[in-house]
């Protein structure tokens, strides 16, 4: 997987980039993640990558020809035109599923935006994808990229020691996760669900499933709707919540 990050504040993502899981993968050349300064793509007098909105008003818009010429280097880099998203609160919400499929491509490159945001005619011709990470606006893009480039970056191959730690999770299958329990059995008089310690892996894998549906029906209903559920399904959430 090879990911490319267009953006003026570089410091900040390596910074995140560089550290846990993600840097180790980085490191071990599991996954290749470049973040590129738009700066050095501004040749004009005054280098500047934003100017005043059409129009009137008060904030400032990204440029089209920095961008450009920064993602022109990069598909020439790469050798190939990587898919180009750009983070914004006007694409449609990020996504497990949306995840997932993205993870199948070979090359993405992620513009994060600021100001205003950017030119329209970029969205228009290089843009292949907005995706925004919830309905509400932050100041940047960074932080939206580095949340997406995270999410993306450990499905790939070998960033995480194997695939189950992401396909049981939490929505890959449209469910949340079940309760999970750590060492002492007995905590301040808690018990952790003796099935949990009983050696039998197919109980506690039905256990597992049950508490998945049963977690997803009390906190998440909605998730419930777009699941396809069995009889059987149905009748242990009833019996449950
Ligand atoms: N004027 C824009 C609008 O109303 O749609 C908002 C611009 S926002 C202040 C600046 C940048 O932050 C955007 O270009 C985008 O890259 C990023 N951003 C802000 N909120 C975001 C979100 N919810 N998801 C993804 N990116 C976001």
């Amino acid at each position: 997987m090879k990911l490319d990050l267009i953006t003026l504040f570089p410091e900040m993502c390596e910074a995140v980039l560089g550290e846990s899981i993600i840097g180790r993968a980085r490191k071990s050349e599991a996954i290749d993640v470049e973040c590129h300064q738009l700066r050095d793509y501004a040749f004009d007098k005054h280098r500047r990558v934003d100017d005043t909105v059409y129009g009137g008003g008060m904030g400032m818009l990204m440029k089209c020809e920095p961008i450009a010429l920064c993602y022109e280097a990069i598909c020439e880099k790469r050798g190939s035109k990587p898919h180009f998203i750009y983070m914004s609160p006007q694409g449609k919400v990020l996504t497990q599923q949306r995840l997932r499929e993205l993870s199948e491509l070979e090359n993405i490159c992620v513009l994060a935006g600021h100001y205003e945001g950017v030119d329209q005619r970029i969205i228009d011709e290089f843009i292949d994808e907005e995706i925004s990470i919830g309905d509400y606006v932050l100041t940047g893009g960074e932080l939206p990229a580095l949340v997406f480039i995270d999410a993306l970056a450990r499905m790939a191959p070998g960033v995480l020691s194997n695939n189950e730690c992401f396909t049981e999770e939490s929505h890959f299958n449209g469910l949340l996760e079940y309760p999970q329990y750590t060492k002492p059995q007995v905590w301040r008089g808690l018990e952790v669900p003796p099935i949990l310690y009983s050696g039998d892996h197919a109980k506690v894998d039905r256990w597992r499933y049950e508490h998945s549906l049963i977690n997803t029906a009390k906190k998440r209903p909605d998730m419930l709707e777009k699941k396809e559920l069995s009889e059987e399904d149905l009748k242990i959430i009833e019996g449950n919540i």
